[in-house]
């Protein structure tokens, strides 16, 4: 069951409550270079991410913010560090979103002008406290531990509650999984602002991946966090990707889904590159909410992938096309992929405008 949270609005976009759990990512680009910019955050938008956030480490990109946020459509969020004016003038520039770690921006003052300028907006604020950049008070007191994390976050929120603000998100992130996990749970039990759940430098695309889908997934599991990002040494477009998979394969999502067997002795195709011929196929139309299984063999696959609504299994130089586990024709091994994007389009009633499926 979801954690209940409070309700925070980031431009268009709803966050907490019971509104989807939304995803961010985080453009790679210099944010000075308003092409470049623009280019990747409609990658991002094509690929469904919602939220994109833009380092802004000086007035040159504080400058480029007004160009972008006319250029795109999600909202974009501000990440500053140290310089509080920097966090003025991209609210000025119109951002929908500020993240920012109100111990490193100089002093409750500081920390007020800019909490005072977010509220009069409409514009909310995340709290990010990171396990490599923890404060040495906290670490001092309770060493890197979940405890350290929560209390760094809780007195940052504490002072912003001071000043009137309550539009908050926060997050703990950290490298450790474990830590990652602790902190989150942990930070649940003591507020109700959404969360935005992270593991930070959580490595390439493939550890990266695992390191991700552990973490947030363990906490979606127990109901926790409202907007999430998977942090990869990689494109942003990888981090998308995967945590539209990682809300999918919790049921948190709708859309395609296409599993497939990891093969064994009975395989006799090539099933790699009948999965990937079916994945470009069919990816493009990731908004329908179908499993899709493509599986080694005629024998075992068909009952294997029966909850799959539709599917292809593979055997010596022909194939199985079925639905919910039912065998609906036998093909030939060359037609297995056209065969099966005819059947869901006639079914589904989609039309996947591919004449000619090889
Ligand atoms: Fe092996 Fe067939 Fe199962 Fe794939 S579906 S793992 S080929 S038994």
């Amino acid at each position: 069951m979801r954690r209940e949270t409070k309700e925070i609005r980031m431009g268009n976009l709803l966050i907490g409550g019971d509104n989807p759990i939304s995803i961010q990512s985080m453009c790679t680009t210099n944010t000075a270079d308003v092409m470049a910019t623009v280019g990747q955050i409609r990658q991002l938008e094509n690929v469904g991410c919602e939220v994109v956030r833009l380092a802004v480490p000086d007035g040159d990109a504080c400058d480029a913010l007004p160009e972008i946020l006319k250029q795109v459509n999600i909202p974009v969020v501000a990440d500053i560090h140290f310089d509080y004016r920097l966090a003025l003038a991209s609210l000025k520039a119109g951002v929908h979103g500020l993240r920012i770690n109100p111990g490193n921006i100089g002093g409750e003052q500081n920390v007020r002008e800019v909490v005072s300028a977010a509220k009069d907006l409409g514009v909310p604020i995340r709290i990010g406290v990171n396990g490599g950049s923890l404060d040495k008070k906290w670490l001092d007191k309770h060493g890197l531990s979940a405890t350290a994390l929560v209390e760094s976050a809780l007195e940052h929120v504490g002072l912003l509650e001071k000043f009137g603000f309550y539009q908050t998100k926060i997050s703990v992130k950290a490298s450790d999984v474990s830590l990652m996990v602790d902190s989150y749970r942990l930070l649940s039990q003591r507020v109700d602002y959404p969360l935005h759940l992270g593991v930070t430098e959580a490595g390439d695309d493939f550890a990266g991946l695992i390191k991700s889908g552990i973490g947030i997934g363990a906490l979606l599991l127990d109901g926790i966090g409202d907007t999430i990002r998977v942090s990869l040494t990689a494109s942003p477009v990888k981090e998308v990707y995967a945590a539209k998979e990682i809300l999918k394969s919790l049921g948190l999502r709708k859309g395609l889904q296409i599993v497939s067997c990891p093969t064994c002795g009975r395989t006799k195709i090539d099933l790699i590159d009948l999965a990937t011929k079916v994945k470009n196929a069919l990816t493009p139309f990731e908004e329908f909410d179908l499993k899709v299984a493509v599986m080694g063999c005629v024998v075992n696959g068909p009952q294997e992938a029966k909850e799959a609504d539709y599917g292809v299994a593979g055997g010596i130089g022909e194939g199985l096309i079925f639905a919910k586990g039912k065998i609906v024709k036998k093909v030939h091994e060359s037609k297995l992929l056209s065969e099966l994007v005819a059947l869901i389009e006639q079914k589904e009633g989609i039309d996947f405008g591919i004449n000619e499926v090889k």
